[in-house]
């Protein structure tokens, strides 16, 4: 401890926030910020300097550095947090993103939506009606289900299912699927929350239909299969198909429901995902409930859809829970419309993230030779080749499979990788894209339109 005194960085040295103000409007710097943020910004220079000090970094306080601090921080409070992106790293649902995105169409019907909408009144009567009506009948016609609504996630529509079938009850999963999503999401800790009682059958990697029938009792409330979203079992495996728990469930009298996750409504629409199963094949087994997320393959907004029996779609309607999970207007309008392209046959050209799942090789490699080409014209110090790689769905979406893409790689001889990436993502707008062997990989296959100027004119701008 003692040695550590005389190390002590001299913190006297630092300015005092009112002393940086005075100096920013003496140089007349962002004076046209209101005075709040001002003084918050010169607070954050302040306190990074000081962090930098007790860090034993080298911290510049001339009045050159110390005012461009300060203009850049008035600059990062004034800006949009979630401003536009670019994702360059080959993660087409990639969670930290924002998972799908969604189409100039679909953008547009969150716009219109932003005022007053019938959101829940009856065009042709004037009376009031359902917030969900739309989407019900959407669902319905496009996945011939009985009835359909959606809830604010997936993790919302397996909870509500649980406590809407289970409370109080027992809820029989396989060992092999209590899934962990990501956070605190976990299987066991969902079925508790809702208020009922896990039962856990069979063993990691086998469970029979048996090991469901012994666990079927008087307190059981529902059977819930779970799809393995970001995993897979491998080997010496086994599982009850949703066909026998369907059937199981009929004799027993005891609903079935069936968490997809991913939603790929049919494999045509992404075949190079294959093991991934889909939601037509999952409403040809008949369980009473499907659940499955908006923006997953869907390829829509954050959204738990729920999709099924009549009879059990109204009691989940019942729950009191089920308000608290409604969706606002704005997603209703962009579910609407991911929807109605799905209907109208558009979705893999017209859902971003399916299209972009189907992109081929030969597409992707003319495209990175193209950005390869202005990269190496606007700077050709970072030595941008073509190199191929791997995409992946992302979201937990086919974990096991890679799609063969061509990538733009870059490196700067002085800067190394991880801090290079560090200011593509500082940038306006951020880009983030991956680091491997030392360089930068940039992946056309997640590229919306219009990225490729972004990239150039950011990199222009950091050199
Ligand atoms: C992704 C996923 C969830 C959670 O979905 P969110 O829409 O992110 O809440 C739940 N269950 C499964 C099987 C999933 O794949």
């Amino acid at each position: 401890m003692d040695a550590k005194t005389n190390d002590k960085p001299d913190l006297r040295t630092l300015p005092k926030v009112d002393e940086l103000l005075q100096l920013a409007v003496q140089a007349n710097v962002r004076q046209d910020a209101p005075r709040a943020v001002l003084r918050s910004a010169a607070r954050r220079v302040v306190d990074a300097l000081r962090e930098d000090l007790k860090g034993g970094k080298p911290a510049d306080m001339s009045k050159n550095a110390l005012l461009f601090r300060f203009e850049k921080s008035v600059q990062a409070q004034r800006e949009h947090s979630l401003g536009r992106a670019v994702n360059a790293t080959g993660v087409v649902l990639h969670t930290g993103l924002g998972r799908a995105p969604l189409s100039q169409a679909v953008a547009k019907a969150m716009v219109d939506a932003a005022g007053p909408c019938a959101l829940e009144i009856d065009r042709d009567s004037g009376e009031r009606g359902h917030r969900d009506h739309v989407v019900s009948e959407l669902l319905r016609e496009l996945l011939q289900v009985e009835d359909g609504t959606a809830v604010n996630n997936n993790a919302a529509a397996t909870l509500l299912s649980v406590n809407t079938f289970a409370l109080g009850k027992e809820v029989i999963v396989s060992r092999g699927e209590l899934v962990e999503i990501g956070g605190s999401y976990r299987m066991p800790a969902v079925v508790e929350r809702g208020g009922a009682k896990l039962i856990e059958v069979g063993t990691t990697n086998r469970t029979r239909l048996q090991d469901y029938k012994s666990a079927v009792g008087p307190r059981t409330g529902l059977i819930m299969k779970v799809h393995t979203s970001n995993y897979r079992i491998h080997g010496f495996a086994e599982e009850a198909s949703l066909e026998e728990l369907v059937q199981l469930g009929r004799e027993a009298g005891i609903p079935v429901v069936h968490d997809l996750g991913s939603g790929l409504l049919t494999k045509a629409l992404a075949p190079a995902l294959a093991d991934e199963p889909t939601v037509a094949e999952s409403v040809a087994a008949g369980p009473d409930v499907i659940l499955f997320s908006g923006d997953k393959l869907l390829g829509g907004p954050q959204a738990g859809i729920i999709v099924g029996r009549r009879a059990a779609l109204a009691a989940i309607r019942g729950n009191p829970m089920f308000r608290a999970m409604r969706l606002d207007k704005i997603i209703f309008a962009a579910l609407e419309q991911t929807l109605r392209i799905h209907l109208e046959g558009e979705a893999a050209s017209a859902i971003p993230a399916l299209e972009r799942l189907n992109l081929t090789f030969e597409t992707l490699q003319n495209r990175a030779v193209a950005l390869a080409a202005k990269i190496a014209a606007a700077a050709p110090e970072l030595g941008a080749d073509v190199r191929e790689s791997l995409s992946e769905a992302g979201s937990g979406s086919a974990p096991t499979i890679g799609l063969k893409t061509a990538c733009v790689t870059f490196a700067h001889r002085k800067d190394a990788a991880a801090s290079f990436a560090q200011k593509l993502r500082m940038s306006t707008p951020a880009v983030f894209a991956r680091v491997r062997d030392g360089r930068i990989w940039v992946d056309p296959r997640t590229l919306a339109p219009g990225d490729d100027e972004i990239i150039v004119n950011v990199l222009k701008s950091i050199l």
